[in-house]
Protein backbone atom coordinates (compact mmCIF):
# COMPACT_ATOMS: atom_id res chain seq x y z
CA UNK A 1 0.00 0.00 0.00
CA UNK A 2 1.49 3.16 -1.11
CA UNK A 3 1.80 6.25 1.48
CA UNK A 4 -0.68 8.12 -0.54
CA UNK A 5 -3.16 5.48 -0.21
CA UNK A 6 -2.25 5.52 3.42
CA UNK A 7 -3.48 9.17 3.36
CA UNK A 8 -6.24 9.88 1.45
CA UNK A 9 -9.93 9.45 2.67
CA UNK A 10 -11.92 6.60 1.58
CA UNK A 11 -14.29 7.64 -1.20
CA UNK A 12 -17.47 6.95 -2.29
CA UNK A 13 -19.20 8.08 -5.20
CA UNK A 14 -22.94 8.25 -5.03
CA UNK A 15 -25.18 8.90 -8.13
CA UNK A 16 -28.47 8.04 -9.37
CA UNK A 17 -29.01 7.41 -13.20
CA UNK A 18 -31.97 7.03 -15.72
CA UNK A 19 -32.06 3.25 -17.13
CA UNK A 20 -30.21 4.75 -19.86
CA UNK A 21 -26.92 5.62 -17.51
CA UNK A 22 -27.67 9.03 -17.42
CA UNK A 23 -27.20 11.56 -14.84
CA UNK A 24 -29.39 14.42 -16.14
CA UNK A 25 -30.77 15.98 -19.27
CA UNK A 26 -28.40 17.22 -22.36
CA UNK A 27 -29.05 20.55 -20.93
CA UNK A 28 -27.21 19.63 -17.68
CA UNK A 29 -30.36 20.44 -15.83
CA UNK A 30 -31.47 18.85 -12.55
CA UNK A 31 -34.01 15.99 -13.04
CA UNK A 32 -35.47 14.14 -10.56
CA UNK A 33 -34.04 10.08 -10.76
CA UNK A 34 -34.18 9.04 -7.06
CA UNK A 35 -37.81 8.15 -5.09
CA UNK A 36 -37.85 9.25 -1.20
CA UNK A 37 -36.67 5.70 -0.14
CA UNK A 38 -33.45 6.72 -2.40
CA UNK A 39 -33.00 9.75 -1.17
CA UNK A 40 -32.79 9.08 2.28
CA UNK A 41 -30.36 6.36 1.68
CA UNK A 42 -28.20 9.35 0.35
CA UNK A 43 -29.19 10.99 3.52
CA UNK A 44 -27.82 8.34 5.46
CA UNK A 45 -24.36 7.79 3.55
CA UNK A 46 -23.99 11.36 4.04
CA UNK A 47 -24.18 11.73 7.55
CA UNK A 48 -21.54 8.61 8.40
CA UNK A 49 -19.63 10.79 5.88
CA UNK A 50 -16.42 13.76 7.21
CA UNK A 51 -16.95 15.48 3.83
CA UNK A 52 -19.13 15.75 0.46
CA UNK A 53 -17.42 16.92 -2.69
CA UNK A 54 -18.84 17.91 -6.07
CA UNK A 55 -17.40 19.46 -9.51
CA UNK A 56 -18.06 23.26 -10.02
CA UNK A 57 -20.72 22.05 -13.08
CA UNK A 58 -22.49 20.61 -10.80
CA UNK A 59 -22.84 23.77 -8.42
CA UNK A 60 -23.71 25.65 -11.39
CA UNK A 61 -26.32 23.11 -12.76
CA UNK A 62 -28.35 21.95 -9.46
CA UNK A 63 -27.49 24.65 -7.31
CA UNK A 64 -27.25 21.86 -4.65
CA UNK A 65 -26.44 22.59 -0.28
CA UNK A 66 -25.67 19.15 0.59
CA UNK A 67 -26.75 19.53 3.81
CA UNK A 68 -28.19 16.20 5.94
CA UNK A 69 -31.62 16.53 5.85
CA UNK A 70 -32.60 14.44 8.95
CA UNK A 71 -32.76 16.30 12.11
CA UNK A 72 -32.31 13.20 13.90
CA UNK A 73 -29.19 12.32 12.09
CA UNK A 74 -27.85 15.94 12.71
CA UNK A 75 -28.37 15.34 16.40
CA UNK A 76 -26.71 11.60 16.58
CA UNK A 77 -23.50 13.56 15.03
CA UNK A 78 -23.91 15.97 17.30
CA UNK A 79 -23.98 14.04 19.91
CA UNK A 80 -20.86 12.30 18.61
CA UNK A 81 -19.00 15.33 19.02
CA UNK A 82 -19.04 15.62 15.09
CA UNK A 83 -20.30 18.69 13.02
CA UNK A 84 -23.48 18.97 12.45
CA UNK A 85 -23.07 18.58 8.08
CA UNK A 86 -20.25 17.67 5.93
CA UNK A 87 -17.12 19.88 5.24
CA UNK A 88 -18.73 20.61 1.86
CA UNK A 89 -16.03 20.76 -0.86
CA UNK A 90 -16.33 22.06 -4.50
CA UNK A 91 -13.69 21.43 -6.98
CA UNK A 92 -13.52 24.13 -9.26
CA UNK A 93 -10.44 25.32 -11.05
CA UNK A 94 -11.18 28.84 -12.08
CA UNK A 95 -13.24 29.58 -8.73
CA UNK A 96 -16.30 29.92 -10.82
CA UNK A 97 -18.15 29.26 -7.65
CA UNK A 98 -20.91 31.99 -6.95
CA UNK A 99 -20.93 33.50 -4.26
CA UNK A 100 -24.25 33.29 -3.36
CA UNK A 101 -24.11 29.84 -4.06
CA UNK A 102 -26.60 27.66 -1.51
CA UNK A 103 -23.42 25.65 -0.83
CA UNK A 104 -21.52 28.54 0.65
CA UNK A 105 -24.86 29.63 2.98
CA UNK A 106 -27.28 26.94 3.78
CA UNK A 107 -26.12 25.25 7.07
CA UNK A 108 -23.53 25.87 9.54
CA UNK A 109 -20.21 24.27 8.93
CA UNK A 110 -16.65 24.90 6.98
CA UNK A 111 -16.62 24.55 3.11
CA UNK A 112 -13.38 23.81 0.79
CA UNK A 113 -13.47 25.19 -2.54
CA UNK A 114 -10.16 23.78 -4.48
CA UNK A 115 -8.76 25.84 -6.99
CA UNK A 116 -6.11 25.62 -9.35
CA UNK A 117 -3.24 28.21 -9.93
CA UNK A 118 -5.20 29.55 -12.65
CA UNK A 119 -7.91 30.96 -10.88
CA UNK A 120 -8.12 34.36 -11.03
CA UNK A 121 -7.22 35.99 -7.94
CA UNK A 122 -9.65 38.50 -7.40
CA UNK A 123 -12.35 35.54 -7.81
CA UNK A 124 -10.48 33.54 -4.93
CA UNK A 125 -10.65 36.71 -2.58
CA UNK A 126 -14.47 37.16 -3.40
CA UNK A 127 -14.95 33.36 -2.03
CA UNK A 128 -12.28 33.55 0.72
CA UNK A 129 -14.70 35.14 3.24
CA UNK A 130 -16.75 32.10 2.70
CA UNK A 131 -14.67 29.29 2.39
CA UNK A 132 -11.61 27.57 3.06
CA UNK A 133 -9.45 27.73 -0.50
CA UNK A 134 -7.05 25.10 -1.39
CA UNK A 135 -4.91 25.69 -4.27
CA UNK A 136 -3.63 22.45 -6.29
CA UNK A 137 -0.37 22.79 -8.63
CA UNK A 138 -1.16 22.71 -12.26
CA UNK A 139 -4.15 24.55 -14.23
CA UNK A 140 -6.42 22.06 -13.11
CA UNK A 141 -7.48 20.56 -9.68
CA UNK A 142 -5.11 17.90 -8.59
CA UNK A 143 -7.44 15.23 -7.19
CA UNK A 144 -4.51 13.18 -5.91
CA UNK A 145 -3.17 16.15 -4.19
CA UNK A 146 -6.61 17.32 -3.08
CA UNK A 147 -7.13 14.03 -1.42
CA UNK A 148 -4.23 13.66 0.52
CA UNK A 149 -4.90 17.01 1.78
CA UNK A 150 -8.27 16.59 3.30
CA UNK A 151 -6.97 13.18 4.69
CA UNK A 152 -4.05 15.54 6.77
CA UNK A 153 -7.05 17.32 7.35
CA UNK A 154 -8.88 14.25 8.94
CA UNK A 155 -11.33 13.96 6.35
CA UNK A 156 -11.68 10.04 6.63
CA UNK A 157 -15.00 9.28 4.57
CA UNK A 158 -15.61 11.13 1.25
CA UNK A 159 -18.61 10.91 -0.41
CA UNK A 160 -18.52 12.16 -4.07
CA UNK A 161 -22.16 13.56 -5.59
CA UNK A 162 -20.50 14.03 -9.22
CA UNK A 163 -21.15 14.84 -11.57
CA UNK A 164 -19.81 13.18 -14.81
CA UNK A 165 -16.55 15.07 -15.45
CA UNK A 166 -15.44 14.78 -11.38
CA UNK A 167 -16.54 11.06 -11.58
CA UNK A 168 -14.37 10.14 -14.41
CA UNK A 169 -11.44 11.81 -13.13
CA UNK A 170 -11.32 10.16 -9.95
CA UNK A 171 -11.62 6.49 -11.81
CA UNK A 172 -9.16 7.82 -13.76
CA UNK A 173 -6.62 8.42 -10.92
CA UNK A 174 -7.34 5.50 -9.10
CA UNK A 175 -8.95 7.41 -6.42
CA UNK A 176 -12.40 5.40 -5.91
CA UNK A 177 -13.32 3.05 -3.60
CA UNK A 178 -16.97 2.31 -3.61
CA UNK A 179 -19.65 3.11 -5.95
CA UNK A 180 -23.42 2.86 -5.46
CA UNK A 181 -25.82 3.83 -7.94
CA UNK A 182 -29.58 3.77 -7.80
CA UNK A 183 -31.12 3.40 -11.63
CA UNK A 184 -34.62 5.47 -11.72
CA UNK A 185 -37.47 3.89 -14.20
CA UNK A 186 -36.98 6.32 -17.22
CA UNK A 187 -35.02 6.82 -20.22
CA UNK A 188 -33.60 10.47 -20.55
CA UNK A 189 -31.45 9.70 -23.84
CA UNK A 190 -29.14 12.16 -25.59
CA UNK A 191 -26.14 11.44 -26.72
CA UNK A 192 -24.82 14.60 -24.94
CA UNK A 193 -26.50 14.10 -21.49
CA UNK A 194 -23.92 13.15 -18.95
CA UNK A 195 -23.68 9.85 -17.64
CA UNK A 196 -21.32 8.34 -14.86
CA UNK A 197 -18.04 8.91 -15.87
CA UNK A 198 -17.76 11.50 -19.10
CA UNK A 199 -14.22 12.72 -19.87
CA UNK A 200 -12.26 10.93 -22.26
CA UNK A 201 -12.99 7.43 -21.16
CA UNK A 202 -10.47 4.46 -21.96
CA UNK A 203 -10.05 2.28 -24.92
CA UNK A 204 -8.14 -0.65 -23.63
CA UNK A 205 -9.78 -3.59 -21.88
CA UNK A 206 -6.76 -3.52 -19.37
CA UNK A 207 -7.65 0.34 -18.35
CA UNK A 208 -11.02 -0.41 -17.61
CA UNK A 209 -12.00 -0.13 -13.81
CA UNK A 210 -12.91 -3.37 -12.54
CA UNK A 211 -15.75 -3.56 -9.77
CA UNK A 212 -16.69 -6.19 -7.64
CA UNK A 213 -20.74 -6.59 -7.07
CA UNK A 214 -21.69 -5.61 -3.04
CA UNK A 215 -24.74 -5.70 -3.87
CA UNK A 216 -28.49 -5.35 -5.35
CA UNK A 217 -31.83 -4.68 -3.77
CA UNK A 218 -34.88 -3.49 -5.67
CA UNK A 219 -35.41 0.68 -3.94
CA UNK A 220 -38.62 2.56 -5.02
CA UNK A 221 -39.43 2.27 -8.54
CA UNK A 222 -35.73 1.53 -9.47
CA UNK A 223 -32.58 -0.39 -8.69
CA UNK A 224 -29.91 -0.14 -6.30
CA UNK A 225 -26.59 -1.46 -6.88
CA UNK A 226 -23.38 -0.96 -5.16
CA UNK A 227 -19.50 -1.96 -6.33
CA UNK A 228 -16.48 -2.14 -4.62
CA UNK A 229 -13.42 -1.13 -6.92
CA UNK A 230 -10.98 -4.10 -7.70
CA UNK A 231 -8.03 -2.41 -6.09
CA UNK A 232 -5.28 -4.16 -8.62
CA UNK A 233 -7.54 -2.79 -11.45
CA UNK A 234 -8.41 0.55 -10.43
CA UNK A 235 -6.72 2.43 -13.30
CA UNK A 236 -3.97 5.11 -12.01
CA UNK A 237 -3.47 2.97 -8.75
CA UNK A 238 0.10 1.75 -10.27
P1 LIG B 1 -19.02 18.20 -12.53
O1 LIG B 1 -18.41 16.87 -12.69
O2 LIG B 1 -19.85 18.47 -11.34
O3 LIG B 1 -17.88 19.31 -12.56
C1 LIG B 1 -16.94 19.25 -13.60
C2 LIG B 1 -16.03 20.45 -13.54
O4 LIG B 1 -15.17 20.35 -12.41
C3 LIG B 1 -15.13 20.50 -14.73
O5 LIG B 1 -15.78 21.02 -15.86
C4 LIG B 1 -14.01 21.37 -14.21
O6 LIG B 1 -14.36 22.74 -14.37
C5 LIG B 1 -14.00 21.07 -12.71
N1 LIG B 1 -12.80 20.30 -12.43
C6 LIG B 1 -11.68 20.80 -11.85
N2 LIG B 1 -10.74 19.90 -11.76
C7 LIG B 1 -11.24 18.77 -12.31
C8 LIG B 1 -10.69 17.50 -12.51
N3 LIG B 1 -9.46 17.18 -12.11
N4 LIG B 1 -11.46 16.58 -13.11
C9 LIG B 1 -12.72 16.86 -13.49
N5 LIG B 1 -13.30 18.07 -13.33
C10 LIG B 1 -12.54 19.02 -12.73
O7 LIG B 1 -19.85 18.62 -13.83
P2 LIG B 1 -20.59 17.81 -14.97
O8 LIG B 1 -19.82 16.65 -15.43
O9 LIG B 1 -21.03 18.84 -15.97
O10 LIG B 1 -21.86 17.25 -14.24
C11 LIG B 1 -22.94 18.11 -13.92
C12 LIG B 1 -24.22 17.43 -14.30
O11 LIG B 1 -24.36 16.25 -13.51
C13 LIG B 1 -25.44 18.27 -14.06
O12 LIG B 1 -26.32 18.10 -15.14
C14 LIG B 1 -26.04 17.70 -12.79
O13 LIG B 1 -27.44 17.87 -12.75
C15 LIG B 1 -25.65 16.26 -12.91
N6 LIG B 1 -25.56 15.56 -11.61
C16 LIG B 1 -26.34 14.47 -11.42
C17 LIG B 1 -26.22 13.75 -10.25
C18 LIG B 1 -27.03 12.51 -10.06
O14 LIG B 1 -26.81 11.77 -9.09
N7 LIG B 1 -27.98 12.23 -10.93
C19 LIG B 1 -25.33 14.15 -9.25
C20 LIG B 1 -24.56 15.29 -9.48
C21 LIG B 1 -24.67 15.98 -10.68
P3 LIG B 1 -13.16 23.82 -14.26
O15 LIG B 1 -12.19 23.44 -15.34
O16 LIG B 1 -13.79 25.12 -14.44
O17 LIG B 1 -12.59 23.62 -12.92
Amino acid sequence: MSRKERIRPFVLVNVAVSADGKLSTRERRQVKISGPDDFDRGDIIKSGADAIMVGIGTVLADNPSLTIKSAERIQERLSQGRPEHPVRVVVDSLARTPPDAKILHKGPGQRIIVVSENAPPSRIEGLRPLATIITTPGDRVDLAFLLEELGKQGIRRLMVEGGGRLISSLFAAGLVDQLSMFIGNMIIGGENAPTLADGEGWIREEEFTRLDLAGVQTLDEGVLISWNVRRDTRTGSG
